[in-house]
């Protein structure tokens, strides 16, 4: 699949600003939860378009997709243990989180000085320490006979997983306990990949999408993907949206477009793809370009579906749109006599009930 940009007429190549960035509301996606800084989309659970339900258990908060009205991992308790009822279930309560990631090792925990708790309530660095000096944990901290009160030690920063907020906890790997783990687990593959591409903790996801090691091009269309769904009155799941990230960062994609020929057929994932790609192709033209095209898109002129000088009945130029059912007005619904090399004809295809179509579609 080619890029959108690389089909624009060469008389656009000299622009340098893409407009898509022009036309991206960051005042509106920041209203609806996105934060610049941790690139982190975290909309309000209540929002018509973006919002969840969260789990029944009692004290859980996690987003809840299952039919039974619990998240993944309430799921999983309640089909392992043998309570009679999900009402019973429920009203039991959520499990004590493990909050270890919260957590500080008892010696380093000052401002500067922070590692997270490792084993023994003590950073991994301190625990190691101890062991060899084979002291208990209150010697350790507090001194004995052989030894002083141990000093904290300087702070790792933070997990080198771009889309990991924890401290780190192991120097040589620069990852927190939990990447750590996983990529070890992975069989220590290459560590800039893994950093670049391994999604957030499992804990760390319910509530949150987490943008943050995407390409900042790619970042840039996925939002505009979310605010045209939104202005187009279309659902946004955070779980699909998860996964459209996910698929992101396993293709590597220089762009979304790129992206949603290796999306798995008739997924969520492939429609929000297929549709940023899309609406962002739309965008980056404008009239000006489009007159030298050989099939007008008359979104351009508020209108709908596309004029061809070409015969064809479908443009190139959104490739992915085929993928997805009742998507492009002129692909989905069929419509227009399609006389091939008799000058222009109007794709019209009821543009309307497509149009229709797509607002009821969810991602
Ligand atoms: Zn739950
Ligand atoms: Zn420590
Ligand atoms: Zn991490």
């Amino acid at each position: 699949m080619r890029a959108l940009g690389a089909q624009v007429p060469a008389a656009a190549a000299g622009r340098t600003a893409d407009p898509l960035a022009r036309a991206i509301d960051y005042p509106l996606l920041v209203s609806l939860g996105w934060d610049p800084v941790t690139k982190t989309l975290a909309p309000d659970r209540q929002h018509p378009l973006l919002g969840y339900s969260i789990c029944r258990v009692a004290g859980c908060e996690s987003e809840a997709w299952d039919r039974s009205g619990l998240c993944g991992g309430c799921r999983s308790r309640f089909e392992a243990g043998g309570e009679a009822s999900i009402e019973a279930f429920a009203a039991l309560g959520a499990r004590p989180k493990n909050r270890s990631r919260d957590r500080r090792c008892l010696v380093c925990q000052i401002p500067g000085f922070e590692r997270p708790v490792g084993t023994n309530d003590l950073c991994l660095s301190c625990d190691g320490l101890r062991r060899r000096r084979r002291q208990d944990v209150a010697a350790y901290v507090s001194g004995d006979g052989g030894y002083p009160p141990a000093q904290p030690r300087p702070g790792l920063g933070l997990c080198t997983v771009a889309a990991c907020g924890r401290l780190a906890a192991r120097r040589e790997t620069g990852l927190c306990g939990a990447h750590d783990g996983a990529w070890r687990v992975a069989g220590r593959p290459d560590l800039a990949a893994f950093r670049a591409g391994a999604s957030p903790c499992l804990a760390d996801r319910s509530g949150r999408v987490v943008l943050a090691g995407l390409g900042d091009d790619v970042i840039a269309e996925v939002l505009y993907g979310v605010q045209a769904s939104v202005a187009e009155g279309r659902r946004v799941l955070t779980t699909n949206l998860r996964g459209v990230v996910g698929h992101l960062r396993r293709c590597g994609a220089a762009n979304v477009a790129d992206a949603v020929a290796t999306a798995a057929p008739r997924t969520p994932v492939r429609s929000f793809l297929a549709f940023t790609a899309d609406r962002a192709g739309l965008v980056r033209s404008d009239p000006g370009t489009e007159q030298e095209a050989d099939v007008w898109d008359l979104r351009l002129w508020g209108a709908a579906g596309r004029l061809s000088f070409a015969g064809g009945a479908a443009s190139p130029r959104y490739p992915g749109a085929e993928a997805t059912p009742g998507h492009h007005p002129a692909v989905a619904e069929g419509g227009g006599q399609d006389v091939g090399g008799r000058g222009p004809q109007y794709h019209d295809g009821g543009a309307g009930a497509g149009r229709h179509r797509r607002r009821r579609a969810a991602f």
